[in-house]
């Protein structure tokens, strides 16, 4: 690969975010370069082995489309039709809390981007940054061909973690009130799962992803994993294996080596206890084996950042709608606790009580991508500008997706005429993400 190649854009990391950015962007005729530290695509989904998509409709229709959607259907015309949503609550639930399959994703996105045209770098870490009067000049990055410098006119930052704008001392807020994050979760995967057997079970009563019925027993015996008080969610992956987003590692900070690798440990360590509920509660465990866990713990929340506009609570609840709507959301304010102590736990009850009915949503406005102080630099995905309740709902994959295919329509829109990120037309900015299939209204 050539390194010296100039580039209109750099999208720095290939979660959700950065692949709806990179293909954006390049679709719209620009040369981009996609830097990510893994050696394959897809974020946490397949870096952290998140186990399924988060809801892409408003309860009646999709919502989340374009390219989010696109890779959703891409993914599920390859795997395993999951029994276990489909018909719930009457509806047919093809497009909400579908599993995901890493490796068809990790494959479908990679083999996408590339034939959109952009230049794709794995096992490349973004280090630093060179930043004049607002202006990013170009990103340091490093990998085993050493440390260089790569140039582009625009960047939009990706990694989760508002690295970007971090290293070039732009503004954030981290974490609560006092400086503490949610929990992770080291998700697993599991094989010799008897999925009939299953499915008969939750039939029978009514069990849901989150095994209420299953993990209530458990605690009746006094049997349920110390310090946790339900199971995020089981997804069938395949015929025989569930993913199992299960577990939570407390008190550590996810930019701190040290605290990354205790945690790390912490959770691994913790497996054959959570291993020991599945096969003692769940019907169709019994015989199950811990296939693997995410090649890194999962990570809810980091930084976000200081943006031109800040979504908050209030325009979550207010259903809020914005002349500069690059995106449409309804995921309800889902705050996995920071610590185990019983008063953190009443965060997590505004998942239930935060609900929209069926229908409703909320806007994302173009002004909480763009990070104050810059004017060629975009944020996109979970640390986009939003008070901490609001991060609990645009947190999630199809909106990471909306949010970074917005970005990259942005950024082929500057670069064609060469102007910055605040000076853009909204109107022209819509219309073309509405073209490519975004739902804006
Ligand atoms: C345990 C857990 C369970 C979850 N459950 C669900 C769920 O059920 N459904 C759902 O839809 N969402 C779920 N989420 C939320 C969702 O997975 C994330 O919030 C979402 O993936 C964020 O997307 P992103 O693109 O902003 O960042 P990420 O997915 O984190 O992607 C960022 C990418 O940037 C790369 N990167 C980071 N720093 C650098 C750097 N300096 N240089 C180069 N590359 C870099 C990373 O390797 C990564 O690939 C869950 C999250 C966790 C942690």
């Amino acid at each position: 690969m050539n390194y010296t190649k100039e580039y209109d854009l750099i999208v720095a990391g290939g979660g959700p975010a950065g692949i709806g950015a990179a293909l954006s962007a390049a679709r719209n005729g620009i040369k981009v370069l996609l830097i990510e530290r893994a050696g394959f695509l897809g974020g946490m989904a397949t870096n952290a082995a998140v186990p399924a998509f988060c809801p892409y409709t408003d309860g009646e229709k999709v919502i989340i489309s374009g390219i989010g959607l696109e890779i959703l259907n891409l993914m599920k015309q390859e795997s395993y039709k999951s029994p276990f949503y489909d018909n719930k609550e009457g509806r047919l639930k093809e497009y909400d809390w579908v599993p995901i399959d890493p490796e068809i994703l990790k494959r479908v996105s990679e083999q996408l981007v590339i034939k959109s045209g952009c230049d794709i770098l794995l096992h490349t870490v973004v280090t630093g940054v060179t930043v004049l009067n607002g202006m990013i000049k170009s990103v340091n990055v490093h990998n085993k061909g050493g440390n260089l410098s790569i140039h582009a006119n625009y960047f939009i930052d990706c990694t989760g973690d508002a690295d970007l704008v971090a290293m070039s001392g732009g503004e954030y807020e981290y974490g609560d009130e006092l400086g503490l994050v949610q929990a992770g979760t080291l998700c697993f995967r599991i094989a010799n799962f008897d999925t009939d057997r299953f499915m008969e079970y939750a039939r029978e009563n009514g069990e849901d992803g989150n095994l209420n019925v299953a993990v209530k027993k458990a605690k009746e015996n006094n049997e349920f994993p110390k310090d946790e008080r339900y199971v995020a969610g089981i997804a069938l992956q395949a015929d025989g294996m569930a993913g199992l987003n299960f577990g939570h590692v407390y008190h550590f900070n996810p930019l701190d080596g040290a605290d990354l690798t205790r945690a790390e440990i912490e959770a691994r360590s913790r497996l054959p206890e959570f291993m020991n509920f599945l096969k003692k509660y769940v019907p169709g465990a019994e015989h199950a084996v811990l296939a693997s866990s995410g090649p890194m713990i999962g990570l809810r929340e980091s930084r976000r950042i200081k943006g031109d506009y800040k979504l908050t609570k209030e325009d979550y609840y207010n259903r809020a709608n914005f002349s500069d709507t690059i995106a449409r959301y309804s995921y309800p304010i889902d705050i996995h606790a920071a610590t185990p102590n019983h008063d953190d736990y009443e965060a997590n009850r505004e998942y239930v009580t935060s609900k929209y009915k069926i229908g409703e949503a909320y806007s994302i406005p173009y002004r909480a991508l763009i990070p104050v102080g810059f004017s060629n630099l975009l944020v996109a995905g979970r640390t986009i500008s939003s008070d901490r309740a609001m991060m609990g709902s645009v947190r999630v994959m199809p909106a990471c997706f909306a949010t970074g295919e917005a970005a990259g329509v942005a950024a082929a829109i500057c670069s064609n005429k060469t102007i910055d990120f605040r000076t853009i037309s909204i109107k022209e900015l819509q219309e073309k993400l509405m073209k490519q299939g975004a739902i804006l209204n």
